[in-house]
């Protein structure tokens, strides 16, 4: 139960080790990803050259994306307007809600769909509540909210502990 839900299927050092190629042999269409500290850093107004670059070539492959974050709309709006990809904002994840929403708003179904975070307790507990393909990336560096660290990393650090011991079959780790 514990691994179930709180290992990702995939732990990586960040979004670009991501091996895209694998995730379509998989038949994974959709990406759901978290923002803050996964895409970019939380204190961070705008997304890097260089992974605006890897959205778009996500999306030349035929990827649908879609942000499902905890922030509010206005954070959202100016970071993804210009790459006009929709958002779900105020998620309050681990909810399986947002990720429906999400899911609905690109296409495609639970088998279909990973969800790429950087924290066991929301984005991968939430994507494995429903399923989904969860794949967990070392969060960027940047300044972080105040519970997140005192609570959430502390337990994520004595899983990933676990997790680096042993890992479940099939968490690949870059
Ligand atoms: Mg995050």
């Amino acid at each position: 139960m514990f691994r179930k839900l709180l290992y990702p299927n995939l732990y990586v050092g960040s979004v670009h080790h991501i091996d895209i190629d694998s995730l379509a042999v998989m038949g994974i269409r959709g990406l759901l990803f978290d923002l803050d500290n996964t895409v970019v850093p939380r204190d961070v107004d705008d997304f890097s050259a260089e992974i605006k670059d890897w959205f778009g070539r996500l999306e030349a492959r035929g990827f649908k994306m879609c942000f499902v974050s905890n922030n509010g709309p206005r954070r959202l709006q100016n970071l993804t307007g210009a790459l006009g990809l929709p958002f779900v904002c105020r998620a309050v994840k681990p909810r399986k809600k947002p990720f429906l929403k999400a899911m609905e708003t690109i296409g495609t179904s639970q088998k279909e769909t990973a969800v790429i975070g950087d924290q066991i307790f929301t984005d991968i507990l939430g994507g494995n509540r429903l399923g989904l393909f969860t794949i967990l990336v070392t969060p960027m560096p940047g300044k972080e909210y105040w519970a997140t660290e005192l609570i959430n990393r502390r337990l994520e650090r004595f899983i990933i502990k676990r997790l680096k011991r042993n890992p479940p079959a099939g968490c690949g780790e870059v």
